[in-house]
């Protein structure tokens, strides 16, 4: 199963903000969203960071005066991207590999959408259900 499969069942819905946009705001987003990360963009769509709940965290910690940041002083620029090819088990390598919990999905160099690692383990335990079962009624015919 690959993370194509996650977005036809999920959706394509992609949450993002500016990179000049207040924390303040970026905490409301989440909250509304009730989502733990948004994939900050710039004036033409393109990736510049991404920015979770744990940067949030951690901005608090530092500064009284956080939530008046702005999001490109607490973001991670480098974001680790797959694509719709990519399968659950390399998805679930990155995530742990990388200890983040978040992964946008990129097409023709187009974010399409973004997993995170509920949707993996959901479908990942589906697929090895489906396998499961596969294996009991191969073993029960012969
Ligand atoms: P998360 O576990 O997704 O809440 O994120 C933990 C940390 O990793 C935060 O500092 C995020 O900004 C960062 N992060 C989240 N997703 C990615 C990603 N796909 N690539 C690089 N960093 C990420």
């Amino acid at each position: 199963m690959s993370v194509r499969h996650i977005l036809a069942q999920k959706g394509r819905q992609i949450e993002a903000i500016g990179p000049d946009t207040q924390l303040a705001q970026a905490i409301l987003h989440l909250a509304s969203k009730r989502i733990g990360a948004l994939l900050v963009v710039d004036a033409d769509q393109r990736i510049v960071g991404i920015l979770s709940e744990r940067d949030i965290v951690r901005a608090l910690v530092a500064g009284s005066h956080a939530l008046e940041d702005h999001v490109r002083d607490h973001m991670t620029e480098f974001v680790v991207t797959c694509s719709l090819d990519t399968s659950l088990a390399e998805v679930m390598d990155m995530m742990t590999r990388g200890r983040f919990r978040h992964v946008p999905v990129m097409a023709d160099n187009e974010v399409v959408g973004i997993v995170s690692i509920g949707d993996v383990v959901k479908h990942r335990l589906a697929e090895m259900e489906s396998e499961n079962s596969a294996i009991i009624a191969y073993i029960a015919a012969g």
